[in-house]
Order: C-alpha cells, then structure tokens, then sequence
C-alpha cells in the first residue's frame, strides 16, 4: 500500500523517533513493503518512517530506484558509527519538494543497525549510499537536511513553504 509523504511542518518530521523492539513479525515485515511501495512512487531512493507519519526508527533504501533487488536497504534502529571523507552535492528530501540545497556530506559513512529479523549488521557506503545513510538516520532523530545548510538559505525556504502553506499548495 502506498501512504502518502508527510511534509515539512508537520511536527513528526522533528521529533525523535522509538526505537523498535519487536522483530520478524508479519506486521513489520508488511510495513517494509509499504514502505518500499511508497518510495518508489514517489521516486526517492531513500524514505524514513516518519515520512509516512510513523514515528518508528525505520528507513529504506534503494539507490538503484528499483532496478537492482540487492540494493534494496532495510535499517531498523540505525546508528552512524563512522564518518570519512568529505563530498559535496545537492540534496532533496521527499517531505520538501521542489527545493534541493547543496550539502555537505561524510563520503564514506558506516551504520549499524538491525534487519527486519532483528539482527545487527554494519554496512560502509560511499557518496549516494553514504549520503543516504546520513539523510535517512538524521529522519529518525527528527533532523532534517536543511538543518545542515545556512541559516539564511534555511529561512529562506521556510518563507517559501510558509507561502505556499498559505495559498494551499502545501497539504
Ligand atoms: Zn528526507
């Protein structure tokens, strides 16, 4: 089933999510195809629960868009454990479309976290992928990307949205 993408304002997006206790159930294992479902009609390559307004330490990943089952990413609980490098590249989030920012990123990311069995697992990435961690693990501590941009463009696109909000363009 694919659930419709919460947007910027709404206060799920800022709060820390709860980390998730119970593993292998049909119920979570019904939830990641939602989610994956979800991010792919929207076309993202990463989705958060949050984004879906569930407040669970949840997120996918896919950075082949679909193309190539074994990139598709579950990360329950996921912690960031190191960060090396520097890249530089444009950023968007499915919560505040029609806006990307230029952010800097780790270009080489590791994160720990639990499959949908319950069990850990490390994983490096690199530029996209890394990217992704970082993106999706800052959803699941109620961090978004703009918060890693300047103040001044951050207002800026607050001021956009607050328009558009105003006009109903914003649901
Ligand atoms: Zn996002």
């Amino acid at each position: 089933m694919v659930h419709p993408i919460v947007k910027f304002g709404d206060p799920v997006l800022e709060r820390e999510a709860e980390d998730v206790r119970d593993f292998d159930t049909p119920e979570l294992d019904q939830f990641l195809a939602d989610m994956f479902e979800s991010m792919y009609a929207a076309k993202g390559v990463g989705l958060a629960a949050p984004q879906i307004g569930i407040s669970k330490k949840i997120a996918v990943i896919d950075c082949s868009n679909g193309e190539r089952p074994e990139e598709k990413l579950v990360l329950i609980n996921p912690k960031i454990v190191k960060i090396e490098g520097r890249q530089e590249g444009e950023e968007g989030c499915l919560s505040i479309p029609g806006f990307r920012e230029q952010v800097r990123r780790g270009k080489r990311v590791t994160v720990r976290a639990q499959n949908a069995k319950g069990e850990e697992f490390e994983m490096t990435g690199e530029d996209l992928l890394a990217r992704a961690f970082l993106h999706e693990t800052d959803h699941l501590y109620g961090k978004l990307y703009i918060t890693h941009i300047s103040a001044l463009k951050r207002d800026l696109i607050k001021r956009k949205i607050r328009k558009k909000q105003k006009a109903g363009e914003w649901e």
